[in-house]
């Protein structure tokens, strides 16, 4: 089933090919050892579409280098994510939102 990713959330994809996406595959920032940086979620900068499907593209928030990774399965955490106001590209506190 496809996704329809809102246009305001695709971007480019960008950095590595991640096959843990908890872990930052630059400096092995563990998302789920210190979640006060936020989830992999709260860090995505959005949503590409490859020959191999919908990535999701995060932003580590300790190295600040980039990773992607299968996304069709994370759409709806992403949302959830901006709805509670802990994405840190989008919605509030974001910066991005007037
Ligand atoms: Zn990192």
């Amino acid at each position: 089933m496809a996704i329809n990713v809102d246009l305001k959330y695709k971007t480019q994809l960008k950095g590595d090919r991640n096959k843990f996406p908890t872990l930052c595959p630059f400096c092995n920032h563990d998302f789920n050892l210190f979640d006060e940086y936020g989830s992999i979620f709260d860090n995505a900068i959005g949503f590409s579409d490859t020959n191999h499907g919908l990535m999701m593209i995060v932003e580590c928030p300790i190295c600040f280098n980039f990773n992607y990774f299968h996304g069709s399965g994370f759409y709806d955490y992403f949302l959830e994510s901006i709805e509670e106001g802990t994405q840190k590209f989008f919605g509030r506190g974001s910066g991005n939102v007037l």
